[in-house]
């Protein structure tokens, strides 16, 4: 399935460039590869900032088309990575 990302604020579509930071390692990537978790240190960001028009959003709100059963299986996995950072 073809999965669209863009940001629900303004339909900037993200072109696979390293533009979030981590704000606890300093570590850039790319979020939508990583599911908005941070590839060095396994921070998880509930959020993600659009770089086109600076505004926030929930990371799943980017995912465009995503269907019903997907949708559930990305929530397991940030929930899951959400109680493992706790220690
Ligand atoms: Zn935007
Ligand atoms: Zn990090």
């Amino acid at each position: 399935m073809d999965i669209k990302i863009a940001c629900p604020k303004c339909d900037w579509e993200p072109d696979g460039r390293p533009y979030w930071m981590c704000d606890h390692c300093f570590t850039t990537f790319d979020t939508f590869i990583t599911t908005a978790i941070c590839p060095n240190c396994k921070k998880q960001f509930k959020d993600t900032q659009c770089i086109s028009c600076h505004e926030y959003s929930p990371h799943l709100d980017w995912y465009r088309n995503l269907d019903a059963w997907l949708r559930a299986q990305l929530e397991k996995i940030l929930e899951r990575t959400a109680v493992s950072v706790e220690d």
